[in-house]
C-alpha cells in the first residue's frame, strides 16, 4: 500500500516550517503536524532572529514576515546586589537593510511560517501532539497519534529539545531513567532551563526610555553575579514594538540542591536597580518556561536513521551560555538541510540511513555543525560557576574602587585591579590569568 505523504514534519517551529516550506517547494507531498491549537502558541523565545537563514526558502522575509524590532545594539554586563557594569556594541550597519538582527515573539512569526507552508502546498495540521515514530522493522515509516498510524517514507523530527518522538529511541537515548520513576530525561549538565515574561509598554515611552525610534530596537544581556554561589543563570532584556520581552536562563544542573527556583531568579533580575525602571509602568501579558538544549554536548546519538532526519532543537542546535543564545537561525538552516537530504532521498526512492548519511554532509558542509564543534570548546569557560560570582564581583567591584573618591588621592586602574582581585577572587591572580586566557583563546 502507497504511503499518506511524501514527508512528514513533526512540529511547527522555525525549524520544521522551514522544513516544510523547502519540501512543498520542491513538490513533496507534505504533512505538517502540530501539538498547539495553532503553530506559534506552545512556543518561546527570547528573541532574537539573528542573520538571514531565511532567505533560501523566503527571500523576502524581512519585508514580510511579522517582526518587532531590528536591533541597533547588544549590551553586555554584570549584575551583582548593587551594582551594574556593562558595556554596549553598538553598529550603525546594523541600522539598516539587510538589518543584523531583529526582535521577534514567536506566536506571531511561527503562525506567518505555518502559512508559508500551506501556501507552498504542505498540509498543515494543529492540535495533533505526535506520540510516537511509526516503525517497521527498525525502520521509521511515519508517526503515531492517539493510536491513529499516518505515514511516509521520511520523517523530519523538529519537535524541540524534550522531544517525545525521540528520547529513549536510538536517536536520543538519554540520560539514565530516573529510579523512583523511571522517567526518560534528559541529561542536566548539559541542559538549561529559559522563562520569559513579556511586558505590555506604551511604545513611546519604550522609545524614549531605551533611545530607539522607528523601528529600531535594543538587546541586553547580562550576568546575573547576585545569586547563591554555583547557580549560572544570565537574564536578557529586549524591546519589541509594544512590548518588552525579559527572561533568564539557567544551567538546570546548578540549580539542582541550591534551593532556589527559577521564578525567584526571575524576580531578583526584575527587581534589580538597573532593570527595574526600565519596566516601571510595564503590564506584564504573558509567561513561559522551556528547557533548551546546551549546544554539541547536547546533540541527540543520531541526527538521522533509517528514514528520519532530526533538527533544529531536537538536534540540540543551539548555542547558549546564559547571556547569548542563538536558536531560531540554526533551527531554520537544519530544518532546510533535513528538507534537501529529504528531497534528494525522495527522488531516488532511497530512504536508507546511508543515503540519509548526506545530512551530516550538509551540516558539516554549511556553518552549522562546524559551528557546533568549535563552540564545544566553550564549555568549561562559559559553564565556569566564577563567572557567576567572582569574576562578576571582580568586574563590578574593580570599577567601584577605582571611581570612589578615597584620602589619598585616585589609585591607577593596574594597583586597582590587582587590589580588587585580591578581595573579590578565593582563587589566585595565576589561576585567574590562566582562566581569562582560556576564555580569550575559546571566544
Ligand atoms: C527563554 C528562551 C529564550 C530564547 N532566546 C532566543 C533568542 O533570543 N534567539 C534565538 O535564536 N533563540 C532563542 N531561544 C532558542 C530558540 O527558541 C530555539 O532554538 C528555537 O525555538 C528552536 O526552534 P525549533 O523549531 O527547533 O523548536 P521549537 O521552537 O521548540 O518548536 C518545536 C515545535 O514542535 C511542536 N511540538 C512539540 N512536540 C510535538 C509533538 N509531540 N507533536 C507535534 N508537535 C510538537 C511544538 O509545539 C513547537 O511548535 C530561546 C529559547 C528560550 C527558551
Amino acid at each position: 500500500m502507497g504511503d499518506d505523504f511524501d514527508a512528514i514534519v513533526v512540529g511547527a517551529g522555525f525549524a520544521g516550517c522551514a522544513a516544510a516550506i523547502r519540501l512543498a517547494k520542491g513538490g513533496a507531498n507534505t504533512l505538517l503536524l502540530e501539538r498547539g491549537v495553532e503553530p506559534g502558541v506552545k512556543n518561546l523565545s527570547g528573541g532574537i532572529l539573528w542573520g538571514h537563514d531565511l532567505d533560501p526558502i523566503l527571500p523576502k522575509w524581512q519585508e514580510e514576515m511579522p517582526l518587532e524590532r531590528h536591533i541597533i545594539s547588544k549590551r553586555f554586563g554584570f549584575l551583582t546586589p548593587d551594582r551594574a557594569l556593562s558595556f554596549e556594541y553598538r553598529d550603525e550597519s546594523w541600522d539598516r537593510p539587510p538589518y543584523n538582527a531583529h526582535s521577534v515573539l514567536r506566536a506571531r512569526t511561527d503562525a506567518w511560517l505555518a502559512k508559508k507552508a500551506e501556501e507552498a502546498g504542505a498540509t498543515l495540521v494543529s492540535a495533533v501532539p505526535v506520540d510516537k515514530l511509526h516503525r517497521e522493522g527498525e525502520k521509521v515509516r511515519g508517526v503515531v497519534q492517539s493510536g491513529e498510524v499516518m505515514t511516509a517514507p521520511i520523517t523530519i523530527v523538529t519537535d524541540g529539545y524534550n522531544s517525545r518522538t525521540t528520547l529513549g529511541t536510538s536517536l536520543r537515548k538519554g540520560a539514565p531513567p530516573r529510579a523512583n520513576t523511571g522517567q526518560l530525561r534528559l541529561s542536566e549538565d548539559h541542559t538549561e532551563v529559559g522563562v520569559k515574561e513579556v511586558f505590555k509598554i506604551d511604545p513611546q515611552v519604550l522609545e524614549d526610555r531605551f533611545g530607539v525610534e522607528g523601528l529600531q530596537g535594543r538587546a541586553q544581556e547580562w550576568v546575573l553575579g547576585f545569586l547563591p554561589p554555583g547557580i549560572m543563570a544570565g537574564g536578557f532584556l529586549y524591546t519589541n514594538r509594544d512590548t518588552l520581552s525579559l527572561g533568564i536562563i539557567a544551567q538546570l544542573g546548578s540549580l539542582k540542591g541550591r534551593g532556589v527556583a527559577t521564578h525567584e531568579i526571575i524576580e531578583k533580575f526584575k527587581l534589580h536597580p538597573a532593570i527595574e525602571p526600565l519596566l516601571r509602568g510595564a503590564e506584564m501579558v504573558e509567561y513561559g518556561a522551556k528547557l533548551i538544549p546546551d549546544g554539541y554536548a547536547a546533540r541527540p546519538d543520531r541526527f538521522w536513521d533509517d528514514g528520519v532526519l532530526v533538527a533544529g532543537d531536537a538536534g540540540g542546535f543551539v548555542f547558549s551560555n546564559g547571556i547569548v543564545i542563538q536558536g531560531m537561525s540554526y533551527a531554520a538552516r537544519s530544518g532546510i538541510l533535513a528538507a534537501d537530504t529529504a528531497l534528494e532521498a525522495i527522488q531516488a526512492k532511497d530512504f536508507s540511513s546511508v543515503k540519509l548519511a548526506s545530512y551530516g554532509e550538509r551540516l558539516n558542509s554549511s556553518h552549522v555543525l562546524p559551528d557546533f564543534q568549535r563552540f564545544a570548546g566553550m564549555d568549561p569557560v562559559k559553564w565556569n560557576p566564577r563567572i557567576y560570582r567572582e569574576y562578576a564581583q571582580l568586574a563590578t567591584g574593580l570599577f567601584h574602587d577605582w571611581m570612589t573618591p578615597r584620602p589619598g588621592g585616585p589609585r591607577g586602574l593596574l594597583s586597582t585591579a590587582l587590589g580588587s582581585a585580591r578581595g573579590a577572587m578565593k582563587l589566585g591572580i595565576a589561576d585567574s590569568i590562566r582562566e581569562l586566557s582560556l576564555a580569550a583563546r575559546e571566544m
